[in-house]
């Protein structure tokens, strides 16, 4: 640019820039190449390739920026993936990245993987710097499923979503997160607020938002679900009809619950299921997810407790690991008495005798959820309202080196509701109280969950039974909770194998805690049970989480 003098009209005229343009293009490609080519070390091949670029016009520079600009991937920085951050959902795009290999990921709005800056950035070790990316899973992938990745913001609402792909990659993202919101878009068009066409809509969305493991779409549309229903329930009259509508409502209130649960919103999930089994006891569902919530020991607020009366010190622990703020603890004392471990074993046993054996409850990630969530027939979805005509991939490069499969997150164990035999429950919740809580107070009180007793909450407790002669272990997997506790019920000499492993403890890693002692641990830090070969082990399997509020 210039102003200065004797400078006229014409010297900015198309064509004088044009020439100025072709004037200064060689430099900028000698320019270019010779960053390039001083970010690589000596004698690296590229480097012959770079100089042999060097040759050729000006018109290559045109190629190498289309080049550039379309297959450039966001690539993030260290630490994008710490579950402190939240995760998944805060992979932020940091720089670019031109890789061949990177190229061939197809894009998706719920990606698999985020690309990132050298080899360590996500154990948060050394930065290898920019010679080198790393591709890094967000989610347990199942084997054989496609490796996908996000061209774009993926927090960004879907119109600029969809703009930024039509306009930069030139096609329309087919993903589930897409067709869910695009769905929900459509029905808001189609049908007016309150019909019972846009409610079903809806539901049927809800639903396959949860399928699909987008919890916060299912969130939002659930939550509209209700907010309308609660203005037309109002009008229905025919007590067919109404039962109908407090069946959805119910449902929904559950479903929300449950997407909630999955996003570590324990307070609101809660809450929707409380107040969902008060406004409608007829289901039978929610009325589950009360009576666990009731069932369990609250500790009083600090200041409730009588003055004066000396409180016991809470057990030693051993910290394992505490990479990240994330310590595995072991308690060098028993939690539990032995009298009161044997108790608990064998009115298990017995009651199970009684029901005709230990059941296999399904888990997800480690936990219970309501059978609505599990096993749902695709068919039971409802109408699909033709968001789907047909299924394109997006991709750009001509081979489909993939398909996916089903991905099965489900956990079967062995186990029982501590909550579902009474004397196990009181002796329970007495545990809690005297020696469990403290236990986790004095333990995770300076972590990142400021754990103070009065604001822990149980959210499932299971006696958990490995046979070496049926169910042995549980694969390695996270805890939809804040905090996990397995507490060993029998002695270690009674069973050959068993223990609790973790990934932070290296391959082998393990806990095996004795009679009466508890390991505990951030349902985040991913853990397996390991293979009991000889006996039966019994333990309990806590799972916790830190309400917001003393009650
Ligand atoms: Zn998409």
């Amino acid at each position: 640019e210039g102003e200065g003098e004797g400078e006229g009209e014409e010297a900015h005229s198309p064509e004088a820039l044009e020439a100025e343009a072709r004037l200064l293009l060689p430099h900028c490609w000698r320019l270019l190449l010779g960053c390039f080519e001083g970010r690589l070390p000596e004698g690296a091949p590229s480097r012959r390739v770079l100089r042999l670029l060097r040759s050729y016009g000006e018109g290559w520079l045109g190629s190498l920026v289309a080049a550039l600009e379309r297959n450039a991937l966001p690539a993030s920085g260290a630490g994008c993936a710490d579950p402190a951050t939240g995760g998944a959902g805060a992979v932020l795009p940091e720089g670019v990245v031109l890789s061949a290999a990177g190229s061939m990921l197809n894009h998706s709005c719920v990606p698999s993987c985020a690309v990132v800056f050298g080899d360590e950035a996500a154990k948060g070790g050394e930065w290898t710097g920019w010679g080198r990316v790393s591709l890094l899973a967000l989610r347990d992938l199942a084997p054989e499923s496609e490796l996908t990745i996000s061209y774009v913001d993926t927090s960004l609402p879907l119109a600029a979503r969809t703009a930024a792909l039509r306009a930069m990659h030139g096609f329309v993202c087919r993903c589930e997160k897409c067709e869910v919101q695009r769905g929900v878009a459509r029905v808001r068009k189609m049908h007016p607020a309150g019909s019972d066409e846009r409610l079903e809509a809806l539901r049927a969305f809800g639903l396959r938002a949860l399928e699909e493991g987008l919890y916060e779409d299912a969130v939002a549309i659930h939550r509209r679900l209700l907010r309308e229903a609660a203005l037309a329930d109002e009008e229905l009259s025919k007590p067919a009809e109404i039962w109908r509508a407090r069946r959805r409502r119910g449902d929904a209130l559950l479903r929300l619950g449950g997407a909630l649960q999955r996003l570590h919103r324990f307070d609101e999930a809660r809450a929707a299921w409380l107040g969902g089994s008060e406004a409608l006891p007829e289901h039978a569902e929610l009325r589950r997810e009360a009576a666990a919530a009731r069932a369990y020991h609250i500790a009083p607020p600090p200041h409730a407790s009588p003055p004066g009366k000396r409180k016991r010190p809470a057990a030693e622990a051993r910290i394992l690991a505490a990479g990240g703020g994330r310590r595995i603890a072991l308690s060098l004392q028993p939690l539990l008495s032995p009298a009161v471990c044997d108790r608990v074993v064998e009115l298990c046993e017995a009651s199970a005798a009684k029901a005709g054996g230990w059941s296999t409850l399904r888990r997800t990630n480690g936990w219970h959820i309501p059978s609505a969530h599990v096993d749902i027939d695709r068919r039971a979805a409802g109408p699909r309202c033709d968001t789907r005509p047909s299924r394109r991939q997006t991709r750009r490069c001509e081979q489909r080196l993939f398909t996916p499969p089903a991905v099965n997150r489900s956990v079967p164990t062995t186990d029982m509701e501590v909550r579902g035999v009474d004397e196990v429950l009181t002796l329970f919740n007495e545990c809690c109280a005297s020696s469990l809580f403290p236990f986790l107070e004095a333990t995770y009180a300076e972590s990142r969950l400021k754990v103070s007793a009065s604001r822990l909450r149980v959210w499932d407790a299971f006696v958990v039974r490995y046979d070496a002669a049926a169910q042995r272990s549980l694969p390695t997997h996270q805890d939809d909770s804040h905090l996990s506790l397995t507490i060993a019920l029998n002695e270690t000499g009674e069973y050959d194998g068993g223990g609790t492993s973790f990934e932070d403890l290296g391959g082998e890693g393990f806990v095996r805690p004795e009679k009466g002692c508890v390991v505990a641990f951030p349902g985040e830090l991913r853990h397996g049970g390991r293979a009991v070969t000889r006996g039966v082990r019994y333990i309990i399997a806590v799972f916790l989480w830190v309400a917001e509020e003393s009650p």
